[in-house]
């Protein structure tokens, strides 16, 4: 019998498909993985199709080592996606379609059976005295949890709600109260919560949604407690009515619990959940079930864009603007805009969400390519918060906060409410300086500052990890007068609990949230009212709600108002937004104070005075006007490199090539050192291709990277091309 020609999309860093021979004629077909021989050693890949001919001689052509599917695992639509997205971000074939696969499966494991491993009591757990377990709280939790599942609750549930909980299941299991089952993989069905009757912007949006025939992109543009969930939630419900899947992307799961929640509460199934917070079997049991199709609802971060979904039938991206849903290393995907792609793919409607939509999007709106729903009223009746701008250039501070600041935090203690401060900065201070000599301290490895953490006793490089002790006098000139500028999350937490002893702060930063569950409990704590005073970073802009949250405090605002990359103002205004978004609730209006030292600064007052829309449409007529995106098209050649001036060669070359095939209206500007030139020891360099017109771009990046890749220096370096850049680091 004749073999066939196979094409493999092989593991690995190189930007072609590999043609192999098949054992046996009908035994592989496309999205099958094989194991193939590969230089002087064997890899994984994905057959991506069988063909008549190859360039090269067949009889040269090696045979596949081991075919490990008997069922494809991709479908002929899964393959074209991939591989498009292969195309568009111009990275190698085979490390996109290993990206798409759970690590297990990457590294050519079977497919999981898709039982799943779960827990149920024990006749003898059914009796237990809570009493029994009164020195280990959690294994009591645990088993009251578990008792409120008489069928058994799954293992991938159960982690994704209590992180790294086998061990204290282990514990219950020795003592006989729980044993372990198997279940099926339908995942548990509840009653449905009834839904809030529908204002008529909510109405309206979901009806528009539920009309479109096929493909559609909706932009829901709605202020912060305006009831986009629940619109997302009423459209997932008709769709998942009529038996089809849905796809819900958001930012970070483990932020944003509730969101989890309410979509199991309203439409009586358990999501499925797949984020970077599973073990590697249970994203792969995920993975598998829903590639079979097997549930309804996916849940995710960014990553689950690329999992297949046969039947796939409304897709939602919640926090469009977010830019974690960027990829910043190695295919370097914006999942917002593959999501969009797939239900293209899928022809079913996009609904993409936010109160701060990113200016692509706003942009799109208006050239027509998506529809835009606005929601203007925050649901319920509760008002939106007032905001006010606080000049703090020559007013005395303290830990950072200004007279008029702390004024407003005692009146709203003095009330019982809650206050939100928001310091993007975590550590106790950004600079440790000499007061003698005027030293600084500096990471010995990166281009930056080291930031004191009084909490480790040392000085934290927050670029590169780099860890050293607090020193007890100056290195440069051995004066004893060290001093911290400036100030992070924890000083503000000291000064805090200094200036309102008897309310409970909760700091919420990555340093203090490092173990895991620890988010979890402080953001519950937060929600039942245990801390009136709320203070973080990053972390707490992100969705949640606390119910007696009446005042929001920024801390310092002008880090973004001069920043390096052009997106700073666009990125510090959707914070300020998301942020405020948090103060008020129906009955209580909240109040907003953002510190200063530009209070005339006209965007900052344009978006305070008019808003987010007005202050969007000034920013996207500036970005015309300077032809920046999303009026052009970027993309980003970064390279790196231990040795000075190598990074640098390599993109004069690479600029040079690029400059030889001259494409009109294809702009190369550089290279330029990024913005830290040196980070964790590697001098960093970069190359900006731009271009209106994105297939001309694309057609001369194809032309251009098989140049780039003669080039000798480049096999010495670190090389990476990003195309539609979010950030210019
Ligand atoms: P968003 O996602 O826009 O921030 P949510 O959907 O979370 O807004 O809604 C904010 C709050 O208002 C939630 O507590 C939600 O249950 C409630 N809510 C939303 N829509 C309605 C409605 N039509 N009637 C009553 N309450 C509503
Ligand atoms: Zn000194
Ligand atoms: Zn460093």
């Amino acid at each position: 019998m004749q073999s066939q020609i196979l094409r493999v999309a092989v593991f690995a860093p190189i930007r072609r498909l590999f043609d192999y021979l098949s054992p046996e004629e009908g035994m592989v077909v496309a999205g099958m993985r094989v194991r193939v021989p590969f230089g002087r050693s064997y890899r994984i890949g994905m057959v991506t199709g069988l063909v008549e001919q190859t360039e090269l001689d067949p009889g040269r052509l090696k045979a596949v080592a081991e075919v490990l599917d008997l069922e494809p695992l991709l479908r002929g639509d899964d393959i074209d996606f991939l591989s498009w997205v292969a195309s568009y971000y111009q990275h190698p074939p085979g490390e996109v379609f290993a990206s798409a696969l759970p690590v297990l499966l990457r590294l050519g494991e079977t497919t999981p059976s898709d039982h799943l491993a779960g827990w149920r009591l024990t006749g003898q757990g059914r009796l237990a005295d809570v009493a029994q377990l009164s020195r280990a709280p959690k294994q009591a939790g645990l088993l009251a949890v578990i008792g409120r599942h008489p069928g058994g609750i799954s293992q991938v549930d159960l982690s994704a709600e209590y992180g790294n909980c086998r061990p204290l299941l282990l514990a219950l299991q020795e003592k006989g109260l729980i044993e372990a089952v198997q279940l099926r993989p339908s995942l548990p069905e509840m009653t449905p919560v009834p839904a809030p009757l529908l204002n008529g912007e909510q109405a309206g949006a979901v009806e528009a949604i539920s009309a479109a025939m096929g493909f559609h992109t909706f932009l829901l543009d709605g202020i912060t407690g305006s009831g986009k969930t629940e619109v997302y939630l009423e459209a997932a419900r008709r769709v998942l009515q009529q038996h089809r899947q849905v796809l819900v992307l958001v930012p970070e799961i483990a932020l944003t619990p509730q969101t989890t929640h309410r979509f199991a509460q309203r439409l009586g199934i358990t999501p499925l959940l797949l984020h970077s917070g599973l073990t590697d079997k249970e994203r792969a049991l995920a993975w598998t079930l829903a590639s079979q199709g097997k549930v309804g609802l996916l849940l995710g971060t960014r990553s689950a864009v690329l999992t297949p979904l046969p039947g796939l039938g409304l897709v939602i991206v919640d926090e469009e603007h977010d830019l974690s849903f960027k990829q910043q290393e190695g295919v370097r995907y914006s999942a917002r805009d593959l999501a969009i792609l797939r239900a293209r793919r899928a022809d079913c409607p996009v609904v993409i969400g936010s109160a701060t939509p990113s200016l692509e999007s706003l942009h799109n709106v208006e050239a027509g390519r998506y529809k835009g729903l606005r929601l203007t009223q925050r649901a319920g009746s509760a008002l939106p918060p007032d905001m006010r701008l606080v000049d703090i250039r020559s007013a005395p501070l303290e830990a950072g906060m200004s007279r008029a600041l702390l004024h407003e935090i005692k009146q709203t203690l003095d009330q019982g409410d809650q206050a939100l401060l928001f310091l993007n900065r975590r550590g106790f201070a950004p600079v440790l300086m000499c007061h003698d000599c005027g030293w600084f301290a500096q990471c010995p490895h990166c281009d930056a500052r080291m930031t004191v953490h009084f909490q480790d006793a040392g000085l934290w490089c927050h670029h590169c990890g780099y860890f050293q002790r607090f020193p007890s006098q100056c290195p440069s000139c051995q004066g004893l007068r060290l001093a911290t500028l400036g100030q992070g999350t924890e000083q503000v937490e000291t000064a805090l609990k200094t200036l309102f002893p008897s309310h409970s702060v909760a700091r919420i930063d990555r340093d203090s949230t490092r173990r895991k569950g620890t988010l979890q409990q402080l953001l519950e704590q937060a929600r039942q009212g245990k801390h009136a005073l709320l203070l973080g970073t990053q972390m707490l802009a992100k969705g949640h709600d606390f119910p007696n949250l009446t005042l929001v405090g920024i801390l310092d605002v002008d880090q973004g108002l001069f920043g390096a990359d052009f997106r700073a103002t666009e990125r510090m205004a959707q914070l300020i937004v998301q942020v405020a978004g948090r103060a008020g609730r129906a009955d209580k209006p909240g109040r907003v104070l953002i510190q200063t030292r530009h209070a005339d600064h006209p965007l900052l007052n344009l978006l305070i005075g008019r808003g987010y829309p007005a202050f969007a449409s000034e920013m996207l007529a500036e970005r015309q006007a300077a032809a920046l995106p999303p009026f052009s098209h970027q993309v980003m050649l970064r390279a790196e490199s231990a040795i000075p001036g190598e990074a640098e060669k390599f993109l004069r070359q690479a600029a040079q090539l690029g400059r030889e095939q001259a494409t009109p209206g294809v702009e190369i500007w550089g290279p330029a050192p990024a913005p830290m030139e040196r980070r964790a020891g590697r001098f960093r360099y970069q190359l900006l291709i731009q271009s209106a017109n994105r297939s001309q771009l694309h057609r001369y990046l194809g032309r251009w990277l098989q140049a780039i890749e003669g080039v000798k220096t480049g096999h010495r370096l670190r090389w990476s091309i990003d195309v539609d850049p979010q950030e210019m680091l």
